[in-house]
């Protein structure tokens, strides 16, 4: 079976880029239970997991180090929609109340933040300038502190010759703090402010940090003990007409379809058997539990 792919919009627009993401778009496949297991395995490198799934997804011949993080998320976000849906539930604490607060969030309202972008980027201050270049993939693995990134991020400094010397000893806050909100300005952004939700208990305004990470996907070392059994099930209870390998190269939400068709399927059978129609061997051993009874 042949997976078609979906053709997703970066937001960078493919600026940045001298390859055929030049285009703006980027092509994916959508989840299968190969990816659902990759991220669901018992391993604490989130980002080696995360790389392992972009390597399988994405159709495109593209170095995904080279990939602009912001580009990855939007990826990761596109596939999360096509493969469960937009809607998203999260828990969020009231910091002022501690008031445990249930939202669903539609994912659809994150969008790309309409940008003029430049190839040279400069940021100007009284007495010197920055010239910066965007967070890429690569960058946002290895960065293990806020003053690693600065150090990825920028690309030269007027007066100095060593970067690393200026982040850490010569930059000083309150210039750190102009030069973040006009990089943010300048580079290509996803638009999660439209998050905003108040306290059900005391009414005051709670923020919604959604961070586009392995956990994004729910997908836990438990979550393989219930993709292994829907695999199972679809074969087992579908009597050949799907096979575990076949199963395994599903689109998630396509497995999902089948599984429901045939437990729907299943209990009809069982009924129609229960009103005293004729006897339905078939009927026997209605697949519960995994088939997702919702
Ligand atoms: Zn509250």
């Amino acid at each position: 079976m042949k997976l078609s792919h979906k053709t997703i919009s970066l937001p960078s627009e493919g600026f940045f880029y001298d390859n055929e993401l030049s285009c703006g778009k980027i092509q994916i496949y959508p989840f299968t239970a190969h990816e659902e297991d990759i991220l669901s395995e018992n391993s604490s490198n989130d980002y080696e997991l995360i790389d392992q799934i972009l390597k399988s997804m994405i159709v495109n011949d593209v170095n995904i180090d080279d990939l602009l993080a912001v580009d990855v998320d939007a990826i990761l976000l596109a596939q999360r929609i096509i493969s469960y849906g937009t809607s998203y539930d999260v828990k969020i604490t009231c910091p002022h109340c501690s008031d445990e607060n249930d939202y669903s969030l539609d994912l659809k309202k994150i969008t790309s933040v309409d940008k003029i972008y430049n190839f040279s980027n400069i940021i100007q201050f009284e007495n010197y300038s920055i010239e910066v270049v965007p967070e890429t993939w690569e960058m946002r693995k290895k960065c293990k502190s806020k003053s690693d990134t600065l150090k990825n991020i920028i690309k030269s400094v007027t007066k100095h010759n060593s970067i690393d010397d200026f982040v850490d000893n010569r930059f000083l806050s309150r210039d750190a703090r102009e030069f973040r909100k006009k990089y943010k300005s300048i580079m290509p952004e996803l638009n999660f402010s439209l998050f905003t939700c108040s306290c059900k208990a005391c009414d005051k305004p709670m923020p919604i940090n959604l961070k586009i990470n392995r956990s994004f996907f729910g997908l836990t070392p438990n979550y393989k003990i219930t993709l292994h059994k829907e695999i199972f099930n679809l074969a087992y209870f579908s009597e050949g007409a799907f096979n575990q390998d076949i199963v395994y190269r599903l689109p998630v939400y396509l497995r999902r379809f089948y599984l429901n068709e045939l437990r729907t399927t299943k209990e009809k059978e069982k009924e129609q058997s229960q009103e005293g129609f004729s006897p339905n061997e078939k009927s026997e051993g209605v697949p519960r539990g995994p088939f997702g009874k919702k």
